[in-house]
């Protein structure tokens, strides 16, 4: 076992360079650790919607929900409504998945199954889970301790707010936080990072550096030289124009994904505001016209509202852990955000690494985590694959055959009629996405037999059953408004 480093330099202070903090600070508590970053520079600062998995995380570090969410605009999130992505469907709901969906998903799954084997039973995903039924109702996914299934939930939030949160909690924990700029990294001839030298001529020595530079990587990329894996074969969209609008009066529990003409829009719900932005590919859109789409999308055309225009570097680096240094977030890679799981990556790294480090498994450690992005790569990719909308930016991604085997060999199953969540498991894709959400996904853009060529026959699923199972367990949830209220009124 390799003891743990005795001192830690994170370079950047975006979430993902607190989170490392906090983590680690949690693992390694005799560690010096510091986290230096330049207020010049700042922070991306658009990262607004989570998975369940920042949960796990807050839960891990012992901040309440009363405490931290409304410290940082927080809302709830039951999953995300696309719309618009096909024709055929005009709009689904991709929940998180709860334990109570295990009592619904066999009947979901035997409905697409049927209908794709030519027989017009009801199929859409949003009749058969409760987080949908949540998402209509306006309810907060906020279990009752009397409810006895967990649920499965996430977060929207405000991205500089939430860095502040993990920010004190990191420097309670004995971090120490350097507001300087790095000028150069001082790499030994072994290939080890020595320092990062500072302005005015000081020098950060540490045994152990983590990069969390974001889009500079300045650390892994650029001084270590780690090659970079695009993904731009696969996801066009490399730009993005953000405007936010006035909160909204009854918060949504979901994240909106509506396809516009190169790519797609966000809204997501805030206490304060609401998020917004358009994820486009340049080549098939100028920002100009993105800004201008964007704008009629949101009713803002003569609106006398800031727009703020950012490039994207989607893919991977080779090795997130090379030589003495860990790669996080931005620095690392970047899949769009369509399914906002970048945070979701930068805590699996952090927390595998954690393990890897004291075990010295770094080629496994490093093949785990470009897995992982390979596997959240192929899901978001789908989404493109298989619409059914028209116009350019959209007939070419549909008709792009650079597709991985895996994702290949889901979609052969789902076409074929055959098994898709036997593909997704015997393939160990389940840990990334799990085949409910495949199945959601393709259901979900209607992507079965032409309703012309179904044949009349009974329904699979007992839908009257599913629907008083699903209403009755709404009973039991709040309102969303109701819920963040009463985070308020804690002491
Ligand atoms: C359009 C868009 C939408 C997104 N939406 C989501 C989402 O919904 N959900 C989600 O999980 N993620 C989302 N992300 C990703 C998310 O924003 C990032 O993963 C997250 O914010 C972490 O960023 P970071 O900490 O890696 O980088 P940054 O926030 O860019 O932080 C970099 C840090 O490095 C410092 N720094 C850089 N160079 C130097 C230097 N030379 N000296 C000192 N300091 C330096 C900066 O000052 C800063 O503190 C989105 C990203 C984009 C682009």
């Amino acid at each position: 076992m390799t003891p743990p480093p005795s001192s830690i330099a994170i370079l950047g202070g975006g979430t993902a360079g607190w989170m490392a903090a906090c983590l680690m600070a949690k693992a390694w508590p005799q560690a010096r650790i510091t986290v230096i970053e330049s207020p010049d520079i700042g922070i991306v600062g658009v990262g607004e919607g989570s998975t369940p998995q920042l949960k796990a995380l807050f839960d891990a570090l012992g901040l309440a929900e009363a405490d931290w969410m409304p410290a940082a605009d927080a809302t709830y999130k039951a999953g995300i409504a696309f719309h618009g992505w096909s024709d055929d469907t005009p709009a689904y709901f991709h929940p998180f998945a709860g334990q109570i969906d295990l009592h619904t998903q066999g009947a979901f799954f035997a409905s697409t199954r049927a209908r794709r084997h030519g027989a017009d039973v009801p199929a859409h995903p949003d009749r058969f889970f409760l987080n949908a039924r949540l998402a209509e109702a306006g309810r907060a996914p906020i279990a009752p301790a009397h409810f006895p299934f967990r649920i499965g939930y996430g977060y929207h939030f405000d991205a500089h707010k939430v860095g502040h949160v993990l920010r004190d909690a990191a420097v309670a924990r004995g971090v120490v936080h350097l507001p300087r700029r790095v000028h150069d990294v001082v790499v030994d001839t072994a290939g080890q990072v020595v320092a990062l030298t500072l302005d005015e001529g000081d020098a950060l020595h540490a045994e152990l550096f983590v990069d969390a530079s974001g889009f500079a990587s300045a650390i892994a990329q650029q001084a270590l030289g780690v090659p970079f894996r695009s993904f731009a074969n696969t996801l066009f969209a490399d730009r993005a124009v953000v405007m936010p609008t006035p909160r909204q009066a009854a918060l949504p529990v979901q994240t909106k994904a509506t396809a516009l003409s190169a790519g797609w829009a966000w809204g997501i719900p805030l206490t304060s505001r609401t998020g917004n932005g358009y994820v486009y590919a340049s080549r098939y859109l100028s920002s100009d016209a993105a800004e201008t789409e964007l704008r009629r999308h949101l009713g803002l055309l003569d609106a006398d509202v800031a727009a703020r225009h950012l490039s994207m570097k989607v893919g991977r680096v080779e090795t997130s852990w090379t030589a003495n240094c860990l790669a996080i977030g931005l620095a690392q890679g970047f899949i769009e955000p369509l399914e906002a799981t970048a945070l979701h990556i930068v805590q699996a790294t952090i927390e595998g690494f954690i393990g890897a480090y004291q075990a010295g498994s770094r080629d496994a450690f490093n093949a785990a985590i470009a897995r992982r992005y390979d596997g959240i790569r192929d899901y978001i990719v789908a989404h493109y694959r298989l619409n059914r909308r028209s116009g350019p930016f959209w007939r070419d991604v549909a008709a792009n055959d650079d597709l991985s085997d895996d994702l290949k060999a889901i979609m052969t199953a789902w076409f074929t009629g055959g098994d898709v969540a036997a593909v997704v498991e015997g393939r160990g894709l389940a840990g990334y996405y799990a085949p409910m959400s495949w199945e959601v996904l393709l259901a979900g853009y209607g992507t079965f037999p032409d309703a012309t060529r179904l044949r009349t026959a009974p329904p699979v699923a007992d839908l009257a059953a599913i629907d008083t199972l699903l209403s009755g367990c709404l009973l039991n949830f709040p309102d969303h408004q109701a819920a963040l209220d009463g985070h308020r009124r804690m002491p």
